[in-house]
C-alpha cells in the first residue's frame, strides 16, 4: 500500500517546534545549562538566559518582566489565575462570570471555587460561538471579582472582544479582576495586555511552535498570587522549583518567530482557510461552526448531518490526515463537545464534527486533496449510517 503523504490539521491541539525554538532548547540544554539560581559564572550565564528571555516575552505582550511567571503549562496558568484572582479578591465579594465553553483547565478551576463557596455565572456563547459584551454587562454585578473569559476557542476557533469586555467592566466602574485563557491567541492575533487591559493572562508554548510543557502566567502588578509549589525562592518566591530553562528560552524564541512573521503568516493562513471553508461548504447538510470571518486564522470548524465524528477522523488518517473532532483533551469520551451544545447544536449533529487547525505551511494543492478527501469520506459512511438513511426517508428531519 501507497503511503499517503502527511497533512497535518491539529494545531490547535499541539503544534511543530520550530527550528528556532529548538535550537534555543539544544544551545540552553549543552552550554548554558547551569541552575540560574547558582551564584558561580555557569549558574550567572543560565540566569542571563532566563532574565534575557522573560524580557523577550514581556515585550511581545506590553507588560513588565516582573509580571510574567513561567509555568508548567496552559493548565497550570489557567488554575493559577482563577485561584488566585478569586482569593485575592474574596474580601470584596464572591460572585465570578465565566462561559459554560471555556477548556477543562478553566472549568474545573471553577467548580473547585464553586466547593469553596464562590458563586460562579456561566454564560452561553452566542451563535458566533463567543460570549457578547452585552451578555457580561448584563451578569455583572456589585459583588462581581472576577471575570474569566477565553480569548480564542479551541474548538470554534471564535474571538471573544476581550478589550471590549475590559471597557465595559471600567466604564461600569467594577472591581472585578479580568482573566483570559489566551493559550489559542497568543502567537497567532495582536495580544496586548496593556492596550486590552487585562489583569491575568494564560499561555502555552506548545500553542506557538515552541515546546511542551512550558508557559507564562501574566499577573498584572499588585496582584497576589496564591503559592500552589512551595520550596526555594524561584519566580520571586511565587513559584518553586528550578526554572525549565531550555523550555523557556524555546518559547521565547518561538514567540519571537511568531510575532515578528504575524501579519504575514496570517493572511496567507486566512486564504487558506477560506479556500478550505469554501470547499467544505459544499457537501450538503454540513456547516461552519462559528463566525465565518471573525476567527482564529487557522481554524476550520465543520458539523455534516448523519455521520460520527470519530469514524471521520480514523478514514482521514488513512489517507494521511491528522484532524480533530474538537477538543484534544476531550476526545476519547463519547459525549459530543460541551462546546459545540453551548453554541446550539443539538446531539446527532455536534457528534458529526470535524476541526481542521492548519498553519502557514499548507498549499492550495493540500487544501483541495483535504476537500476531497473529506468529501470522499463523509459520502461514504452516510452510506451505510442509519441515520442518515432515515433523514433521507423522512423519518428524521434534516436540522443542516
Ligand atoms: C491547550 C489549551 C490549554 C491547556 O494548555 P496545556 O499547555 O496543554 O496545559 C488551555 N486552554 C486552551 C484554550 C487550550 O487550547
Amino acid at each position: 500500500m501507497e503511503i499517503p503523504i502527511m497533512h497535518y490539521l491539529d494545531n490547535s491541539a499541539t503544534t511543530q517546534v520550530c527550528p528556532e525554538a529548538a535550537q534555543a532548547a539544544l544551545s540552553a540544554m549543552t552550554q548554558d545549562f547551569g541552575n540560574p539560581s547558582s551564584t558561580h559564572t555557569v549558574g550567572r550565564e543560565a540566569k542571563k538566559l532566563l532574565d534575557r528571555s522573560r524580557a523577550s516575552v514581556a515585550s511581545a505582550l506590553g507588560c513588565t518582566p516582573a509580571e510574567l511567571i513561567f509555568t508548567s503549562c496552559g493548565s497550570e496558568s489557567d488554575n493559577w489565575a482563577l485561584l488566585s484572582g478569586a482569593e485575592s479578591m474574596k474580601r470584596r465579594g464572591n460572585h465570578i462570570i465565566s462561559s459554560v465553553a471555556e477548556h477543562d483547565a478553566v472549568r474545573r478551576s471553577l467548580d473547585l471555587l464553586e466547593e469553596r463557596g464562590f458563586e460562579v455565572t456561566r454564560l452561553k456563547p452566542g451563535p458566533s460561538g463567543a460570549v457578547s459584551v452585552d451578555a457580561v454587562r448584563e451578569a455583572l454585578r456589585e459583588d462581581t471579582i472576577l471575570v474569566s473569559l477565553m480569548l480564542v476557542n479551541n474548538e470554534t476557533g471564535a474571538v471573544t472582544d476581550i478589550a471590549g469586555v475590559s471597557a465595559m467592566l471600567k466604564a461600569a466602574g467594577s472591581q472585578a479582576l479580568l482573566h483570559t485563557d489566551a493559550v489559542q491567541a497568543v502567537g497567532h492575533i495582536p495580544v496586548n495586555v496593556v492596550e486590552d487591559n487585562i489583569d491575568l493572562l494564560s499561555s502555552s508554548a506548545h500553542k506557538f511552535h515552541g515546546p511542551k510543557g512550558v508557559g507564562f502566567l501574566y499577573a498584572r502588578r499588585g496582584i497576589r498570587l496564591i503559592s500552589l509549589i512551595e520550596g526555594g525562592a524561584q519566580e520571586r518566591g511565587r513559584r518553586a522549583g528550578t526554572e525549565n530553562v531550555p523550555g523557556i528560552a524555546a518559547m521565547a524564541a518561538a514567540l519571537r518567530e511568531a510575532a515578528a512573521k504575524m501579519d504575514e503568516s496570517s493572511a496567507v493562513i486566512t486564504e487558506k482557510r477560506d479556500r478550505l471553508i469554501k470547499g467544505l461548504s459544499e457537501i450538503s447538510h454540513s456547516a461552519l461552526n462559528g463566525d465565518a470571518a471573525k476567527r482564529l486564522p487557522g481554524n476550520v470548524s465543520f458539523c455534516f448531518e448523519g455521520i460520527e465524528g470519530e469514524s471521520l477522523l480514523l478514514l482521514l488518517d488513512d489517507k494521511g490526515i491528522c484532524a480533530s473532532s474538537g477538543s484534544a483533551c476531550t476526545s476519547g469520551s463519547l459525549d459530543p463537545s460541551h462546546v459545540l451544545l453551548a453554541i446550539g447544536r443539538v446531539h446527532d449533529v455536534a457528534h458529526g464534527s470535524l476541526r481542521l487547525t492548519i498553519d502557514e505551511t499548507i498549499s492550495d494543492e493540500d487544501v483541495d486533496y483535504i476537500v476531497s478527501s473529506v468529501k470522499e469520506v463523509v459520502d461514504y459512511l452516510r452510506g451505510f449510517s442509519p441515520i442518515w438513511r432515515d433523514l433521507c426517508s423522512g423519518k428524521k428531519q434534516f436540522i443542516l
